[in-house]
């Protein structure tokens, strides 16, 4: 196979839920397109790591810093959803039922797979929490082994801040379930009947 084609595969096949088979339908389907295709796809992945930066207070992904979320005074800044992955915000906005502010840990502890405590953004939350606005934190992890243990670890963490409130999202969400894929009937569901962590 020519060597650009191979290449363009190779970058495919890293990319994740694509495998060797729609890693070459793609780079054959592209290959088929006016060369507009092509460049509109590289400048938007070009602008995807060129435009987009964390929120330096959420560590939520935007275009700003602070973001449209933090920055957002109509917000309730006595509570704070902790979430694995920015596309959880995603989620849980789309069910309108959150007003709060949000914080991204960046993923979900697993010494397992090599990502510890120092990893997450579990040190920032507690400074903001430390803060003093904040009166409630909602552990809105996956319901996953490692969803349950970054709850119980962030619970430990904030455990000196007894005026502060930790709940869990409620158990409705199915075990095993990453919050990003959850109906907006069952997130709204889990976010009103949360419980205490
Ligand atoms: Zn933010």
């Amino acid at each position: 196979m020519a060597e650009p084609i191979a290449r363009a595969i190779e970058a495919f096949g890293r990319m994740p839920g694509i495998g060797p088979k729609t890693a070459q339908r793609l780079a054959f389907y592209l290959l088929r397109q006016p060369r507009s295709e092509a460049e509109a796809l590289s400048r938007a992945v070009i602008e995807l790591k060129d435009l987009i930066r964390e929120c330096s207070t959420c560590f939520n992904l935007s275009e700003t810093d602070p973001c449209g979320i933090c920055a957002n005074d109509g917000r309730d800044r006595t509570a704070v959803c902790v979430v694995e992955e920015p596309l959880d915000i995603v989620a849980l906005e789309k069910t309108a039922s959150f007003k709060g502010l949000y914080h991204v840990l960046h993923g979900s502890f697993s010494p397992m797979e090599g990502v510890l405590e120092d990893d997450l953004r579990i040190r920032e939350l507690v400074q903001r929490v430390d803060a003093g606005a904040i009166e409630e934190v909602i552990v809105a992890t996956n319901a996953t082994v490692e969803g349950e243990a970054t709850a119980n670890l962030v619970r430990a963490r904030l455990r000196h801040l007894s005026a502060v409130r930790v709940t869990r999202l409620a158990q409705g969400l199915p075990i095993g379930s990453d919050i990003e894929y959850a109906d907006d009937y069952t997130l709204t569901r889990a976010l009103q009947n949360r419980t205490r962590l």
